[in-house]
């Protein structure tokens, strides 16, 4: 590639430092531009300012070919997992009808891997996201209460983390409860909280751009045995990860540990979806715990572990810690409890 155009929002943040939704970079050895439209040039000269600032008008097909070529460019990469099928005809139309001499390479994750490595000043953006979703869970506990309705009891949680200065929250707030809690990404609904049930909740916070994610599953009352014995699969395999998992590892050898303890337990079916994710600008990143990932896990990244159960017609149980790799080791950022809190 003779430069880089970099479109993924969060990558051009990373990059430049530029917040705005509409814009994107082009990186070579040389250069470093960032192109966006009159709206936010100012924002983007102060955001930016180690960045050429171009003003852009128009689709990316009217001005990227011209512009690229006339800085004499001729294999342009892109971002494949972000450019739209669409975009891309577009692109390789303009370029045809321009008959230019350039060239479009599809390149994948190569921003996505700098991000996976926290620097320090991000750990602290991160360490105060976690922060806050560690006192909206304590909040959340003296605030639900058999009769609240999950959509209640999600807006007293969304309302505390944007009072404790979450910018938006990173994703729609989970409350789930009872039958509910048996759907991994349920959306709160009118049901009311009962006593003796699995309440599964899932929140996020952003400070500077930065996310948290969180899972705890608590109870009113009093938890009938199965549900204190499926809690305490989770847990312990949630532990037997955060015990396991090193720096060097591949995805699915971490993935694994959790895996294994609730595949023994009989409940292997029940753990449907991956151990976990990075987090950062997103709040699903690079890289991916699963079991068909390749990624790697090293020192500096910061990835969730959150194993579950779930079983239709009963509930779930799910719980999700953020952690740092670090010398080598699971380091766990979240401080809340992790027993069955009975209330
Ligand atoms: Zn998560």
């Amino acid at each position: 590639m003779d430069a880089l155009l970099v479109s993924q929002q969060e990558n051009c943040r990373y990059l430049s430092g530029f917040t705005g939704s509409s814009g994107c970079l082009l990186i070579s050895h040389s250069h470093a531009l960032l192109a966006t439209d009159f709206r936010y040039i100012e924002q983007a000269k102060e955001e930016a300012p180690d960045y050429e600032i171009t003003q852009v008008k128009g689709d990316l097909s009217d001005w990227l070919p011209r512009l690229v070529s006339d800085l004499g460019w001729r294999k342009l990469g892109f971002e494949a997992n972000h450019v739209s099928f669409a975009t891309h005809h577009k692109l390789s139309e303009a370029i045809e009808a321009k008959q230019l001499d350039l060239e479009l390479i599809p390149t994948a994750s190569l921003v996505e891997r700098l991000r996976s490595i926290k620097e320090p000043e991000e750990l602290v953006l991160i360490g105060k996201a976690i922060e806050l979703t560690d006192a909206a869970f304590e909040y959340a506990k003296s605030a639900i209460h058999p009769n609240i309705t999950e959509m209640e009891a999600a807006w007293e949680i969304e309302s505390f983390l944007r009072q404790g200065g979450s910018e938006g929250i990173p994703f729609e707030i989970i409350v789930a409860s009872g039958s509910n809690s048996a759907l991994p990404h349920a959306k709160p609904s009118g049901r009311t909280i009962q006593s003796g049930e699995p309440v599964l909740i899932d929140m996020g916070a952003r400070i500077n751009g930065y996310c948290s994610d969180f899972s705890r599953t608590l109870c009113l009352g009093k938890p009938d045995k199965n549900l204190l014995g499926i809690y305490d699969i989770v847990l312990k395999a949630q532990l037997a990860a955060i015990g396991g998992i090193e720096s060097g590892m591949n995805a699915p050898q971490a993935d694994a540990l959790a895996r294994s303890v609730i595949e023994k337990s009989g409940y292997g079916d029940a753990f449907g979806h991956s151990l976990g994710h990075g987090v950062g600008l997103e709040v699903h990143e690079y890289p991916a715990l699963s079991s068909n990932s390749s990624d790697l896990l090293l020192d500096g990244m910061v990835f969730t572990i959150e194993p579950g159960i779930y079983m239709a017609g009963w509930g779930g149980v799910r719980i999700e810690d953020m952690v740092i790799l670090e010398k080598g080791k699971v380091k766990v950022l979240t401080k809340s409890e992790k027993k069955l809190t009975e209330h």
